[in-house]
């Protein structure tokens, strides 16, 4: 990927250079945040770095970057692009121009840009190749100058109900009747591993056709035949549920369980109605434990928690470029696949047989990489009677581990063994991912 080009057209020049010359740049249409940028006043730092920044952002787009980062190394700016979820050097570039660059794209998006030693964040609404994208700009200081975070969303994908995060047929329903029953139905998982995105889809699962279904407070997205519920300024979030409840609310997306006062009352408030919110914890039965601490009483939690569940994000193999090879059975045992599996995937390897001559064809769809978009491994901690007895008596984490792989619930590990049976990913990506 060329940053070179992309300069001011010429019409009628040199035919041959034509396909670079016409390379189409993103469109920035405005900040979100309402300010207009001043571009006439800034006349001179917009020429600097307005068309670089295109071009960046651009060959971002074109990598399927999520994050673009422009930050200070030494006496140079270096570029990275972070493709489902892992960091690839980029161009370096020069300072001044890393800072004409990060100057124009806090222009854009309607930042202050003569404050450089305070944080700050904004977004551009931007089009390319006929589809919108949000473009996230956060400034930070950094050691020689500030660093600059570019998070794109691609507004015409979706990643918002169960069908589209992969769950399973199975797994979608035992999800629906322990979201739906009256209790409290936890969606567990560290900020920025996608848990509010799993919130969501688990939102997006229930019957709202048969339920009442209420949000209390922000939610920062808008669901479809669910109600944000006006509570009274100044009530509790104990009383607002009690509200829901008496206008036939039965199933309510609250805020975050975070602390011992919401943990209590969750569990207290959910004998009418299923609660439904995202909690913050290493895995379900770390969560678990934790819940037993806040609440207190191990008979209310083991009587009222409903299930827990929790995703991780796993990239999938490029269906262009993908190698199969043959695995050995004995392999398969040892890592727990079935062991009349024929073929598995990988990434493609050179052959150490073949002459270093002849390279392979660089893969167009995935630039080389091997993977091409993400996909989640699910985990739902089911509350089985089993699993109610057990929870009643106080257990350690590694107690209620030991009975989930009793009772053979869907774990990430199996669900990702799931996603390399079918192909969608390698061994070598799940040891990447669990190792991490
Ligand atoms: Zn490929």
């Amino acid at each position: 990927m060329v940053f070179g080009f992309g300069r001011r057209a010429d019409d009628d020049d040199d035919d041959e250079e034509d396909d670079d010359e016409e390379r189409e740049l993103v469109l920035f249409q405005g900040a979100l945040n309402g300010v207009q940028p001043n571009m006439k006043e800034n006349a001179r730092l917009v020429s600097a770095g307005l068309m670089r920044a295109k071009e960046i952002v651009t060959d971002g787009l074109d990598r399927r970057a999520g994050q673009i980062r422009i930050e200070p190394k030494g006496e140079r700016s270096q570029i990275s692009f972070v493709v489902d979820g892992l960091a690839f050097a980029g161009d370096r570039i020069s300072k001044q121009e890393g800072l004409a660059v990060t100057q124009v794209l806090k222009l854009l998006a309607g930042l202050d840009i003569k404050e450089r030693k305070v944080p700050q964040q904004g977004a551009i609404k931007s089009e390319y190749s006929e589809t919108p994208y949000e473009i996230v700009v956060i400034s930070q200081p950094a050691e020689g100058g500030e660093k600059l975070t570019v998070r794109t969303t691609n507004l015409k994908v979706k990643l918002d109900t169960p069908q589209d995060l992969g769950f399973s047929e199975e797994l979608r329903q035992k999800m629906r009747a322990a979201a739906s029953d009256p209790g409290v139905f936890l969606i567990v998982g560290m900020p920025g591993s996608g848990v509010t995105t799993l919130k969501f889809a688990v939102m997006r699962g229930v019957d709202c056709f048969t339920h009442q279904i209420f949000t209390v407070g922000e939610t920062g997205k808008k669901l479809d035949n669910i109600t944000p519920f006006k509570g009274n300024p100044g009530d509790s979030l104990q009383m607002t549920l009690g509200r829901i409840v008496r206008v036939d609310g039965d199933i309510i997306m609250t805020p975050d369980l975070k602390d011992a006062e919401t943990a209590k009352v969750l569990f207290e408030e959910c004998e009418k109605a299923s609660l439904i919110t995202e909690m913050p914890a290493k895995d379900p039965p770390s969560a678990v434990v934790q819940l037993l601490e806040w609440v207190g009483d191990p008979a209310i939690v083991s009587q009222r928690l409903n299930g827990l569940i929790t995703q991780k994000l796993i990239r999938m193999l490029c269906t262009e470029c993908r190698q199969a090879y043959r695995p050995n059975a004995q392999f398969l045992k040892k890592v727990g696949l079935p062991e009349n599996l024929k073929v598995l995937y990988r990434k493609p390897k050179p052959d150490p047989d073949d002459e270093e001559e002849d390279e392979p064809e660089p893969c167009e769809k995935c630039n080389d990489v091997g993977y091409f978009g993400q996909t989640a491994m699910l985990e739902l901690l089911e509350m089985t009677p089993e699993m109610r007895a057990l929870v009643a008596t106080k257990p350690d984490a590694s107690a209620i581990r030991a009975q989930v792989k009793k009772e053979k619930m869907t774990t990430l590990q199996q669900d990702a063994l799931r996603l390399v049976a079918e192909g969608k990913t390698s061994l070598e990506e799940v040891q990447r991912v669990f190792k991490a």
